[in-house]
Formats: C-alpha cells, sequence, structure tokens
C-alpha cells in the first residue's frame, strides 16, 4: 500500500495524531520488514461519494479504501550523524511515498520543547537532517560511480555530473523535490530512495484555543510564508482536539467538531490531503453485493486499474464499461445509463480518472 510517514522532533504531538489517527480508523498493525518496527495505521479514506454510490445501488457491504500511516519516531537533531538511533529512524524514512512533517505551535509549560516554541527552527532542524542524510547518500554513490566513469563508462559520467549538482543545491538548503529536473534525470534519481525527493505535507499542530482562529497568529504566519518557498502546503489541526474526537461516539464527535466550529476533523482532512500528496486517485465499482473505491496512482491505465480488483481481470482484461461519478448520480442506476447509451467503452489506453465508476469485462 501507499504510504505516509508522519515525522518531526519530540513532543511536537506526533504520537498523539498518530493515535487518534489508529483509534478513529480501521487497523493499526506493525511492519514486520524492520529493525526498530515504526507503528504502521492503516485508515480508511472518507469519501461522500463512496456512500452515494452505496445508497443508489442499495449495497450490501461498502468498502472504502485505505492509506498508511507511519509513526516515525526519534528524528533529534544530529540524528544524521547518528546521535541516539537518528540515523535508524532516518532511514525508516525511505520506506514511506510521502513526508507528513508535524510542527508545534502549541503552547504548553508542562511538556517540554527544545527551547520557545517556533515551529520554523523545527522545521529547519529537521530539514537539514534529511538533507544530511541525501548528502551521505549522495557521497556513497559519488564514489562508486567516479570511479566508474574513469574507467570510461559513459552512464556513470552523466550521473556523477547529475549528482554533484544536486549536491550543491543540497548544500545551498534546496529539498530535492524541488528542483528542476529533466525526465532522464528524474528516472536516475528514482533509483535511489532520497528523502528530500519524496513529497511533504506540515502539519502544524495548534493550541485548541486557536483552533479556529491560528491564523492570526504570526507564528503560523510566518510558518505559512516558510512552507511557500519549500513549495509545502501546510495543514492546522490540534492533536489534542483530535485525541479527544477518537474517543468519543460517532455523534457525539460531530456535536463536538459543531461546537468547536469546525466542518471537518483535522484527522479527516489530513487523510484526504496525504492522499493527494501521494499522487493518488478514487475509483470505484457499485455493486448491489458490495459498493467499494480502489486507489491508483493517477494516470494508471484501465488494465491495471482492474489489476487492484483481482489480478485475473488485469490479464484477461477485455474492456472497461466506465461511468463518471457525476453521470452515475445524475442517472440514478446501471440500467438507466444503459438505456441512455451513457455507459462508455474504453480500451487498454484508457486512463482512469478519478471518480469513474467501473465494470471490467475479462476472459479467464
Ligand atoms: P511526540 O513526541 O511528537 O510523539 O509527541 P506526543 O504526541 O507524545 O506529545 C507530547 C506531549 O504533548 C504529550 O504530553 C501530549 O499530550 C502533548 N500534546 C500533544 N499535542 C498537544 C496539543 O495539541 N496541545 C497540548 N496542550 N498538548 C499536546
Amino acid at each position: 500500500g501507499f504510504s505516509c510517514g508522519i515525522v518531526g522532533l519530540p513532543n511536537v504531538g506526533k504520537s498523539t495524531l498518530f493515535n487518534a489517527l489508529t483509534r478513529a480508523h480501521v487497523a493499526s498493525s506493525n511492519y514486520p520488514f524492520c529493525t526498530i518496527d515504526p507503528n504502521v495505521g492503516i485508515v480508511s479514506v472518507p469519501d461522500e461519494r463512496l456512500e452515494t454510490l452505496a445508497r443508489l445501488v442499495d449495497a450490501k457491504k461498502v468498502t472504502p479504501t485505505t492509506v498508511q500511516f507511519v509513526d516515525i519516531a526519534g528524528l533529534v537533531k544530529g540524528a544524521s550523524r547518528g546521535e541516539g538511533l537518528g540515523n535508524q529512524f532516518l532511514s525508516h524514512i525511505r520506506e514511506v511515498d510521502a513526508v507528513v512533517q508535524v510542527v508545534r505551535l502549541f503552547e504548553d509549560k508542562d511538556v517540554i520543547h527544545i527551547g520557545e516554541v517556533d515551529p520554523i527552527r523545527d522545521l529547519e532542524i529537521i530539514n537539514m537532517e534529511l538533507i544530511f542524510k541525501d548528502l551521505e547518500t549522495i557521497e556513497n554513490i559519488l564514489t562508486k560511480k567516479t570511479k566508474m566513469a574513469k574507467a570510461g563508462n559513459k552512464e556513470a559520467q552523466t550521473e556523477v555530473e547529475l549528482l554533484t549538482r544536486i549536491k550543491t543545491s543540497l548544500e545551498e538548503g534546496e529539498l530535492m523535490k524541488n528542483l528542476e529536473l529533466t525526465p532522464e534525470e528524474s528516472k536516475i534519481l528514482a533509483s535511489y530512495q532520497f528523502l528530500t525527493m519524496k513529497p511533504l505535507l506540515i502539519v502544524a499542530n495548534v493550541s485548541e484555543k486557536e483552533i479556529t482562529s491560528y491564523e492570526s497568529n504570526p507564528l503560523y504566519q510566518k510558518l505559512k510564508a516558510k512552507a511557500d518557498t519549500l513549495k509545502a502546503d501546510v495543514l492546522a489541526l490540534s492533536a489534542k482536539i483530535e485525541q479527544e474526537l477518537s474517543e468519543l461516539e460517532p455523534e457525539e464527535a460531530r456535536e463536538y467538531l459543531k461546537d468547536l466550529g469546525l466542518e471537518k476533523s483535522g484527522l479527516e482532512r489530513l487523510i484526504v490531503e496525504g492522499y493527494k500528496l501521494l499522487g493518488l486517485i478514487t475509483f470505484f465499482t457499485a455493486g448491489e453485493k458490495e459498493t467499494r473505491a480502489w486507489t491508483i496512482p493517477q494516470g494508471t491505465k484501465a488494465p491495471q486499474a482492474a489489476g487492484v480488483i483481482h489480478s485475473d481481470m488485469e490479464k484477461g482484461f477485455i474492456r472497461a464499461e466506465i461511468v463518471s461519478y457525476e453521470d452515475f448520480v445524475k442517472h440514478g442506476s446501471w440500467t438507466n445509463l444503459r438505456d441512455k447509451g451513457l455507459v462508455r467503452l474504453e480500451g487498454k489506453d484508457y486512463e482512469i480518472q478519478d471518480g469513474d465508476v467501473m465494470i471490467v469485462r475479462f476472459s479467464v
């Protein structure tokens, strides 16, 4: 599955947020793959369109799609130089597809921090650690590739030039995700798991008192300006409120949100933003037995999308019957859509669009 790693300095509210995420949604489990198991939470992606489709076809079972969040605790200043277990924690970031960085805006004298509340300092410390780690990776590759280049390997030569250029950018504090690269260069870099190459979302953990007024907090404004220079979005929430919400029954939680003057919970916004950050879109299957949301990366063609449902559907793909979500809602049923000739037949080159409702025709 696709995953977002939650990172940040100690005591900024990562675990509070992560626990709220996993409590409020499906299951959490541990990853078997590494020495220190970072916590992995699988959460369902809220999508009103799924509920609407299920209602229209009177579905017996409704299955949302999911996304993973990984709690990557333990990053501190000096992590890249191996302070504490820092280096191991940094390597966990390699395993995730996007980075959600939590910074602290809430004031609380009982919760120690490395100094005054200063989200920009926090952001810069973590980014520097990620940059140091990428520089270390580049040094290692350069050592190897320089030898190959000297021995006359043309590809290695190209790579050495590219990596040397990127090294300079990193040393100037630039994140790799913001580099302008040709498709060929992107392809070379994709084979390494650079940390600052990953999409980044900044979560501002604001004080519960400021949950509807944080935009007038100068610290928030500065953070937003800094994030703009990094081409990263900022999502504001209060981990404390999310924790409280996650302990309530759904009905009570809705009431509480309304009392706070909020339309959606921070978690709901975080999941949806995380999903977007990963470059994912949703298509649907709408049947009476089961109506379900499925996840694919943007740009996925029909047979590969069918393969997400079942590998046989990809192998034996003939064509897809496609209706847009809007058309489905407008006409209400497969029968109506067929009568009106609104079910499109699409072949193996069709690129699935967000919100497509699909039936796969395949041979076994
Ligand atoms: P982590 O080290 O980043 O995982 O931080 P934790 O989630 O463990 O939080 C550290 C401490 O800060 C805990 O005592 C939390 O209860 C507290 N905390 C987290 N978020 C908030 C918040 O939004 N407001 C307040 N007042 N305290 C918070």
